[in-house]
């Protein structure tokens, strides 16, 4: 079975107000899929749900199924949820600490301190995120002095370091420039054989350049999914 993820009949509500309509949608592994549509139109909604990240906030009814298993139900650890499915920010929100325990905070949380295992997950990880050859000899520096792309790519190496298998990020590359934006979907693509990765992005360019699928989202519903080369080729 090639679908690591899948929702049916997702509703998402803010209070009262339906923010999602029942979506149904499936991620298959190692791909790369693009949520896109206007703002406000649900994005961030459905990716935050996925990984039971909404919960304080909002009502999620329906199914959540992660290697078939219904994640949004009660009984179910969502710390171990959201260690297996990643998340990655819009704005880079390293924290002020040093590169080195920003990757390893949630190891370090875990009780996890043994240096060999620690020194090995920082570069493994740094460099999946094609940073390790910029920051390799300023790991103890702050992670909050970086410029806007490394400190994203470093908050996805922080990601990575606990091993998910999920990758959700939130436009991920609006705060950056150009070229970072350019190197970061490269690392997309790098990372896409070993994770599936879904993205939020408000850039047509960008989904149609990067994503496999793509799921077109309009006033809290998915009113389009599919193979982003028909999306985006129209006869
Ligand atoms: P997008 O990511 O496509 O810009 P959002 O998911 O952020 O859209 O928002 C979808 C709708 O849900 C909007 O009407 C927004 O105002 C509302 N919304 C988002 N987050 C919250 C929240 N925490 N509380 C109440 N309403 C919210
Ligand atoms: P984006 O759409 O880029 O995610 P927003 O400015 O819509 O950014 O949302 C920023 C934060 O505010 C998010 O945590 C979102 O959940 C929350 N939010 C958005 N809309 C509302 C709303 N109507 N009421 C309360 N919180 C909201």
């Amino acid at each position: 079975n090639d679908i690591d993820m899948q929702t049916k009949d997702l509703e998402i509500y803010y209070g009262k107000n339906l923010a999602m309509h029942h979506a149904d949608i499936q991620f298959k592994k190692n791909t790369i899929t693009a949520l896109i549509g206007p703002s406000g139109s649900g994005k961030s909604t459905f990716l935050r749900s996925l990984n039971r990240m909404n919960d304080d906030v909002a009502t999620v009814k329906g199914e959540i199924l992660y290697k078939g298993v219904n994640i949004n139900q009660p009984g179910i650890d969502v710390y171990e949820v959201r260690r297996r499915i990643g998340m990655v920010f819009q704005r880079p929100n390293p924290f002020a600490k040093s590169i080195y325990d920003n990757v390893t905070f949630a190891l370090q949380r875990r009780g996890i301190h043994d240096k060999k295992v620690l020194d090995e997950v920082v570069e493994t990880t740094l460099k999946q995120a094609a940073v390790w050859d910029q920051v390799k000899d300023s790991l103890h520096k702050s992670a909050q002095s970086l410029s806007g792309g490394q400190a994203q790519r470093v908050c996805i190496a922080r990601a990575l370091a606990v091993k998910p298998d999920v990758l959700l990020l939130d436009e991920p590359a609006s705060a950056l420039d150009p070229v970072s934006t350019s190197q970061l979907e490269q690392t997309l693509r790098e990372l896409k054989p070993n994770y599936t990765i879904i993205i939020v992005t408000h850039n047509m360019q960008q989904a149609a350049r990067l994503s496999d699928y793509t799921v077109f989202f309009n006033l809290g519903e998915a009113i389009e999914y599919n193979k982003t080369r028909k999306i985006f080729t129209r006869p």
